[in-house]
């Protein structure tokens, strides 16, 4: 049965064609706490009009659904439209059985039972839905920590302050004090009643904002369930984290609203640079002096890595500049423990020209191994 002369969905819940699921249940909810027949009691229109409104929310809440009306422009299935308790339309006292009420129109829908449930909870829980915004969870935090070479290679327990929002202890995060009151003004329906002319509206109530109820805002937190906090934690750095790494601390970001989940904080990590060595990725570099008789002749020297010192062989003839490569003496990956390598790069020193003996060796070595390391490169240069 195609349904005609049924005003659009979209507009019936004040939404546009691209509304998310949630902004059309959060208009759902509003417009049904307005039009739900308990809160307009004889009010034909306001009855017609929430179920309409349930119609809406039975199609767009649904995305097989809310597809097969964007396409069609309607939807039908074989489920009565009346499905929902009383007789449809008829009658002078339909009788809205919200017990019984299978939102989800019976396609199992996770959205519409329990938006249902919840929609209900809240006019009659005395949760006071309406003051509270939806739960909404807290937003990530990002701090910098600065560590030294060896905190990051090996990996340290740091302490850290941070300004969080914490969940409010006053009001265990819900922003209100006591029980809350029924709402004076509108005894408690939510909206009141305008009249211009012979007609008659209902409008949200001013003073509790439509929810019926009065509350008290905690006094710690105004209301918001939030506290600003300042807390010092203590944050475990994994070994092998790089400079510019971001560490994370699940939870120890801003709590969230109405009990929801909090962010996490992520730590940007500056590592401090080292004297001796130099960290690239996971290797490491580090310049190593030797004497002329050990870069001629050719030695075992020890070398720092860090692992403590570390026997190298230096072969003979080896120039000043040459990279030596000590396999595996790298940083361990802080993904999955791999280490990296560590390269030293040989520094010839030249021994001190003010002792004589030094000074005549010198000459000797220049007669014996005359050389000139220079003879091709003005060909090179090409001047
Ligand atoms: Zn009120
Ligand atoms: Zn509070």
């Amino acid at each position: 049965m195609p349904t005609t002369s049924k005003a659009d969905y979209y507009e019936l819940l004040g939404v546009s064609r691209k509304a998310t699921a949630k902004d059309i249940r959060t208009a759902f909810r509003k417009l049904a706490r307005k039009y739900h027949p308990d809160l307009n009691p004889g009010d034909k229109a306001a009855e017609e009009k929430f179920k309409q409104l349930q119609e809406a929310y039975d199609v767009l809440s649904d995305s097989k659904k809310r597809q097969m009306y964007d396409q069609q422009g309607f939807y039908s299935d074989s489920v009565p439209s009346g499905g929902y308790g009383g007789p449809e339309g008829t009658g002078d006292d339909v009788n809205f059985n919200f017990e019984g009420f299978d939102f989800g129109g019976g396609s199992g829908g996770g959205v519409g039972g329990g938006s249902f449930r919840d929609l209900f909870s809240s006019f009659f829980g005395g949760r006071g839905a309406g003051v509270q915004e939806e739960a909404e969870t807290g937003a990530d935090l990002e701090y910098r920590i600065e560590i030294d070479f060896w905190d990051a290679v090996r990996g340290a327990v740091k302490k850290i302050q941070i300004t969080r929002m914490d969940s409010c202890q006053t009001c265990q995060g819900t922003g209100a004090v006591g029980t809350p009151q029924v709402c004076p003004t509108c005894h408690g329906s939510g909206t009141i009643q305008q009249a211009a002319g012979k007609m008659r509206f209902n409008v949200p109530c001013n003073r509790c904002g439509g929810t019926g109820k009065l509350r008290t805002a905690c006094k710690t937190c105004g209301g918001e369930g939030r506290v600003r906090h300042n807390e010092t934690i203590d944050v475990r750095i994994p070994a092998g984290v790089a400079n510019g790494g971001r560490v994370r601390v699940p939870g120890k970001g801003n709590a969230g609203t109405m009990g929801a989940t909090a962010g996490d904080l992520y730590l940007a990590v500056v590592v401090k640079p080292h004297e001796f060595f130099e960290r690239r990725g996971n290797d490491l570099y580090a310049k190593i002096p030797v004497t002329v008789p050990e870069a001629t002749l050719g030695a075992k020297i020890e070398v720092p890595t860090i692992d403590g010192r570390s026997l190298v062989r230096i072969p003979p003839g080896t120039n000043s500049g040459k990279t030596l490569r000590l396999k595996e003496k790298g940083v361990p990956s802080a993904r999955n423990g791999e280490r990296g390598d560590q390269y030293v790069e040989i520094q010839v020193v030249v021994p001190p020209p003010t002792d004589e003996r030094v000074r005549n060796l010198m000459k000797e070595l220049e007669e014996v191994a005359p050389a000139d390391p220079r003879k091709d490169l003005f060909g090179k240069a090409g001047a």
